[in-house]
């Protein structure tokens, strides 16, 4: 059973002059409990925004989002207030993201004083330890404050902080596309130790392909507003069906430089969201695109239901076979 359910998500916002940009344009997806959905695609698809409108960080235009069976566009103030408890986001900068003038013990016990967690200050101080002990850091530090961190520290920081409430749910934007690549892989492995040991779901949004690879369970794309291809990881990253995936993976740099790999190459820039093409909204970048696709719109072809791989291209089931090792 899904834990998050999002259908239809639409997310536009006016801009003068009767024009609208219409960031999140009809996306839909389901999380299990436990489990990694990746969000990929370039800066501007509405990735990001598709996450905050989740979370009801930004309100959606239409559509609904179900987390543990309720629909969080239905609930008051105060219901969203404690169904946040469970839904948690780590941002993609550590130095933006926590106050500087709080101690790590503060920003921390936040949330717990919030929703009012703790009875007494020992209790507190007791439960912010375990969490930096969870998080890899010496619960020596809960005095010390944000600027004495390294980023990935300081991530750390934000990890214990989203995960101080216990949540089932995640929302990772970005989380380490900030930090120094040699800290990257170690800050990866906690989140995916953390979810291991406490069945977490996460949302993981992001733009590089071999970090989603390896994180995620499932995979959707994004372009332009819309999810144009989702599939199991494996069967993604092998079977890519969708001429926008494999333009992206076609960019990708290869670990080894031994290996070529299909060129698909992705030409130009993507067009304004306020202005999408008619028909086929990948139709202008796309290496395939025949008469039909400036007309109409595709709907999402099934290519596989063992591993619920869907994309929304006209010829999804006639591109040539895709060979990673080519
Ligand atoms: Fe390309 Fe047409 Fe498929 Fe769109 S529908 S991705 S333009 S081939």
């Amino acid at each position: 059973m899904s834990l998050l359910s999002v259908s239809e998500l639409h997310v536009h916002f006016p801009i003068g002059g009767g024009q609208t940009v219409r960031a999140v344009d009809g996306v839909s997806f389901d999380i299990g409990v436990g489990e990694t959905l990746g969000l990929v695609g370039e800066s501007g698809c509405g990735k990001s925004t598709t996450a905050r409108a989740v979370l009801r960080l930004v309100e959606a235009t239409s559509g609904t989002v179900t987390f543990a069976g309720r629909n969080l566009q239905l609930l008051s103030e105060g219901e969203l207030r404690e169904a946040r408890r469970k839904m948690q986001m780590v941002f993609q900068d550590p130095f933006a993201s926590l106050s500087p003038r709080l101690s790590v013990g503060d920003i921390i016990a936040e949330p717990l004083e919030i929703h009012r967690m703790f009875g007494t200050k020992r209790e507190r101080d007791e439960r912010v330890a375990a969490l930096l002990n969870d998080v890899g850091l010496s619960p020596a530090v809960m005095t010390r404050f944000p600027h004495e961190f390294s980023g990935g520290q300081r991530q750390r920081i934000g990890i214990a902080r989203a995960l101080a409430l216990d949540p089932a749910f995640i929302v990772l934007d970005e989380p380490v596309s900030a930090l120094d690549i040699s800290v990257r892989a170690q800050v990866t492995n906690l989140l995916m130790d953390l979810q291991k040991s406490r069945d977490i779901a996460y949302l993981f949004v992001g733009h590089d392909l071999s970090l989603i690879r390896h994180v995620a369970h499932r995979v959707a794309v994004m372009y332009l507003g819309r999810i144009v291809e989702i599939a199991d990881a494996h069967e993604l990253y092998v079977n890519p069906r969708h001429p926008y995936t494999r333009s992206l993976l076609a960019a990708a740099p290869i670990p080894d430089p031994t290996r070529r790999r299909e060129r698909a190459p992705l030409d130009g820039d993507p067009p304004s969201p306020v202005n999408l093409p008619s028909g086929c909204r990948f139709r202008t970048r796309c290496p395939y695109a025949q008469a039909v696709c400036a007309e109409v719109d595709p709907p999402y072809v099934e290519i596989t239901s063992a591993t619920s791989h869907r994309a929304a291209c006209h010829f999804a089931m006639e591109l040539p076979v895709w060979s990673e090792r080519n």
